[in-house]
């Protein structure tokens, strides 16, 4: 699979964009996020016209805040124009993130069925959400997804103040593949919303895992994680 990021900041480093993913895996692409300097990117780039399924961790603007644009793109500038398909949880907390994505696209597009289908994951053979719910922010809904080919298996944590989590769920992986994690970090003590770097670096000599969700400007000198925005072959340049 092919897994690079759109951006790689968080909801205030502008300069390096919100974190989202676009992910070539089994002949699809996914757009993973897509918060409010998403779609530029996306245009920029020149595959806006081109997701066919949408992934969504939780619904912070730096995460969602262009997904109804990216969503009409799809109707209005899209030739020809295609119903947008959103990747949903299994589950009871899945049902209830659909509830709320409705609500929230309501909003906007009035009705969001003329516009997108929400569509169970296993649709696609080899994701998998990981319920991350009430560890960025009590109370709000949250996942992590794990991508699994014949080659690998990758981890991407979405907004995370639970440090090991994600490392304990690689864990719980068959050990023969490869496993890749991009993990999110922050620079600064959070209190349980993000993951502190310091918290991470123990991990760092066990697993093949990557930074992403922070300004890499503002890294400590200390700190020895690395970074995705510090590795173009994870980038669109
Ligand atoms: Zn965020």
């Amino acid at each position: 699979m092919e897994f690079r990021f759109i951006g790689t900041g968080g909801a205030f480093d502008f300069e390096y964009g919100n974190s989202a993913a676009w992910i070539q895996f089994r002949g699809k692409n996914i757009l993973l996020d897509c918060g409010h300097a998403a779609y530029r990117r996306l245009r920029e780039i020149g595959i806006a016209g081109k997701i066919d399924y949408m992934l969504i961790t939780h619904f912070h603007d730096d995460h969602i805040g262009s997904l109804s644009t990216a969503i009409l793109h799809q109707k209005h500038l899209r030739k020809p124009p295609e119903k947008v398909q959103i990747l949903i949880p299994p589950g009871p907390v899945g049902a209830q993130f659909q509830d709320q994505l409705y609500a929230f696209l309501a909003h906007s597009l009035i009705q969001p069925e003329k516009y997108l289908d929400f569509v169970p994951l296993d649709t696609l053979d080899g994701i998998h959400a990981i319920d991350t719910s009430g560890k960025h922010v009590k109370d709000m809904l949250s996942f992590g997804f794990a991508f699994e080919d014949e080659q690998e298996n990758v981890l991407f944590s979405g907004d995370l103040g639970d440090p090991g989590l994600i490392f304990r769920y690689a864990e719980s992986l068959p050990q023969n593949k490869k496993i890749r994690i991009f993990h999110e970090v922050s620079f600064w003590r959070t209190d349980g919303v993000h993951s502190f770097y310091k918290d991470l670096e123990k991990y760092v000599n066990k697993w093949e895992f990557y930074g992403y969700h922070c300004n890499p400007t503002y890294a400590p000198e200390d700190s020895i994680i690395p970074l995705v925005a510090n590795h173009p072959e994870f980038l669109f340049l």
